[in-house]
């Protein structure tokens, strides 16, 4: 009560200073303390200015403490260079060949040290015919650094040391206001690089703040631009948005600009069936329940849920075509796969976890001799069961097909048996169509026939 009492009347005394081009906020009005910064970026900045150069938290970090947000990670920028940096750290790398960073390690915490960059003048700046900006990675200054990013919440620079903040593009205002706005002309900014229009949508939905009208307006019209961004790059944006904890507000927000076509091939596909759409939502919306959580989500959980009405559709129509189910299955498996990866370079590591997910789940109707056992000892039965109860959430299968299912895996011994099916009554017909010779034994990963 008292802190905010005092933390009130300081902020109406409180004033802002300018050096050069930047605002300085000081700590009474911004209300960030030293101590919400983390060990290893205040090890960072605290080292670096004790070497005698400049060093700030800066981007995502202080614009999530000012959202009162919990920042995922620290970075730093500094004047130092990317070899001076190193040498005032026992552990220190310099990463990546366009831009040097600095990887500086305390622990499991690792903080990225950048230093200041500044956007090539127009005529130096090589550009593809587009306008996008091959190069941006000149030393600069402060200011510079500020110029080069992208939206005025993610250009404040944070000093751990003063508790001072250095704004040159009125960040601190806009992220007050919950705004986020694109530092300088949104059309230049935009060409220069397209992904821009993605980490718009992406930061806004995740951070809950307005797009500010000028940012978003020109969208719509430069979407196209996106086709020239490479797929590795945009698939790691995509995977951004869905692994941001707001996947389904991301998604809401392409499809209101219609960024959506084209930029997510599967979801384009996808959410042009009815039960495709709910079952993907679902998906979504488990998956930041469960970010939210604190819990992990594998992307290959994901990818497996976006496509998996696809593999279904295809699986139906080359049983129709008269193959049998499970040579069906992979050849629907590897016919959307491969399309995908074509559309969206789905790294091929993810494949063999999509694969076990997807096949488990008709071993999962099989619940009679000892199937259901063996089942449960799959390495990923927790993620196949999670995904069959998506599909019972989605109305796609009976719930009680779930519900047997989770209450078998934990069920004792005696009940396990007790609940066990009478041998035969969910495969009668295709085991008259085709006998195993030990149909209780099918290879693992696949279902009998
Ligand atoms: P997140 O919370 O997702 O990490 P972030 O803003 O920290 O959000 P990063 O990708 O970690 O995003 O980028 C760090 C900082 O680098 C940003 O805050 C921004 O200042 C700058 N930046 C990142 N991408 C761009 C870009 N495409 N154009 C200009 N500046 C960028
Ligand atoms: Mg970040």
């Amino acid at each position: 009560m008292i802190k905010k009492f005092l933390k009130r009347v300081f902020r109406k005394s409180a004033k802002t200073k300018s050096v050069g081009n930047a605002q300085v906020i000081p700590f009474e009005l911004h209300g960030v303390a030293r101590e919400q910064i983390s060990y290893g970026a205040k090890k960072v900045t605290d080292g670096l200015q004790a070497a005698g150069f400049q060093a700030y938290v800066v981007g995502g970090a202080v614009r999530d403490l000012l959202l009162e947000r919990t920042p995922k990670d620290f970075d730093v920028a500094t004047d130092a260079t990317p070899e001076e940096v190193r040498r005032v750290f026992r552990r220190a790398r310099i990463i990546g060949r366009r831009f040097r960073l600095v990887h500086v390690m305390f622990g499991e915490e690792v903080v990225e040290v950048s230093t200041f960059r500044k956007m090539i003048e127009a005529e130096d700046a090589q550009t593809d015919e587009h306008g996008r900006l091959l190069r941006d990675n000149e030393f600069g200054d402060q200011e510079q650094d500020a110029a080069r990013r992208d939206f005025t919440a993610n250009a404040l620079f944070y000093d751990p040391t003063t508790q001072e903040i250095f704004d040159y593009h009125r960040g601190y205002a806009d992220t007050r206001a919950h705004i986020l706005r694109i530092i300088g002309d949104p059309l230049v900014r935009y060409r220069e690089d397209p992904v821009r229009m993605l980490r718009a949508v992406r930061l806004s939905a995740k951070l809950g703040i307005e797009l500010d009208a000028a940012t978003a307006a020109p969208i719509a019209a430069m979407k196209g631009l996106l086709d020239n961004v490479p797929q590795a790059r945009l698939l790691d944006e995509v995977l951004k948005m869905l692994l941001s904890g707001h996947s389904v507000e991301c998604i809401q927000q392409l499809r209101q600009m219609n960024l959506h076509h084209g930029l997510l091939p599967l979801l384009d596909v996808i959410l042009n069936q009815p039960m495709g759409e709910k079952f993907v939502m679902l998906a979504l919306r488990n998956t930041d329940e469960r970010l939210g959580q604190g819990k992990t989500v594998s992307p290959a959980f994901l990818f497996a849920a976006l496509l998996w009405h696809e593999v279904l559709a295809a699986w139906k129509l080359h049983q129709q075509q008269g193959e049998r189910p499970v040579a069906a299955m992979h050849a629907a498996m590897d016919e959307v796969l491969a399309k995908q990866k074509a559309q969206l370079a789905i790294p091929h590591r993810h494949d063999a976890v999509m694969k076990e997910i997807w096949l488990m789940q008709q071993r999962f109707e099989q619940r009679s001799g000892q199937r259901p056992f063996r089942l449960l000892e799959q390495p990923r039965f927790r993620a196949g069961f999670d995904f069959l109860l998506l599909r019972c959430a989605s109305g796609e299968v009976d719930d009680e097909l779930g519900l047997w299912w989770d209450e078998f895996q934990d069920a004792s011994a005696a009940r396990q048996t007790e609940m066990l099916q009478p041998e035969g009554a969910g495969d009668k017909k295709r085991r008259r169509r085709k006998p195993r010779k030990k149909a209780d034994a099918p290879p693992s990963g696949e279902f009998p026939a």
